[in-house]
């Protein structure tokens, strides 16, 4: 169920792929335990994703309403799910804590990316590192001139066009631009949700889409 799985510091992390449905994660025990047994943790985490930029810490009691969970022990895996938006891992890498980020168009203007790093670095976090995963790319996420104009003047550099000369967002460089801006290392993994079926996206699949997504937890020693 993995597409990429890595460990970073204190954290280990992965990005999952549509051979595994995490749309019902927050109400079917079942889907959790899966994944949790997958990646080797005692529990997942979920939350109530609401494209806004509250960041709430992981825990598996709650599902709160926020876009970006922190882990700051070793157990509990923290989920983040997406079908076209963009999912963050961020891991600092001289201390045991990490986060996981939903980032579409609205919560990157709403800088989600942003508050979270501010967040791990309020945790003691020195170093930073951030994975970007699969969404939807800029040759393919068409919208309107004038929501193309209205993100740009929030984030500047995400005016784009897509393969069909249409406008559109690049979301990848607009958390991408958001991160460095606080000396975030970035590792953008590539991948389009629209263009690429072994990913769920909305925009190719409609309301049916499932959900991938991105875990992440802490183990007892740094890697
Ligand atoms: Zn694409």
């Amino acid at each position: 169920v993995f597409w990429f799985r890595a460990r970073c510091g204190f954290a280990e992390f992965a990005f999952t792929d549509a051979r595994c449905d995490l749309r019902d994660a927050g109400e079917n025990a079942t889907t959790r335990r899966r994944l949790s047994e997958a990646f080797g943790v005692s529990q997942v985490a979920v939350m109530r994703q609401v494209h806004g930029a509250d960041v709430a810490t992981a825990d598996p009691a709650v599902a709160p309403e926020a876009d970006a969970l922190i882990v700051d022990r070793p157990g509990v895996a923290a989920l983040v799910r997406v079908a076209d938006c963009v999912p963050i891992v961020l891991a600092a890498t001289d201390r045991p804590v990490a986060a996981v980020i939903h980032a579409g168009r609205k919560g990157m203007m709403a800088r989600i990316a942003s508050a979270t790093a501010l967040e791990l670095r309020a945790h003691g976090a020195g170093p930073l590192h951030a994975w970007i995963g699969p969404h939807a790319c800029p040759r393919c996420y068409e919208v309107p001139e004038e929501m193309a104009e209205e993100v740009e003047r929030v984030v500047p550099g995400t005016r784009s066009v897509t393969s069909r000369g249409t406008p559109s967002v690049d979301l990848g460089a607009g958390v991408t631009a958001q991160l460095r801006e606080l000396d975030v290392e970035v590792t953008d993994l590539g991948g389009c949700t629209i263009e690429d079926e072994r990913f769920h996206s909305h925009r190719r699949q409609g309301p049916a889409a499932g959900r991938f997504g991105a875990v992440a937890a802490l183990r007892e020693q740094a890697s």
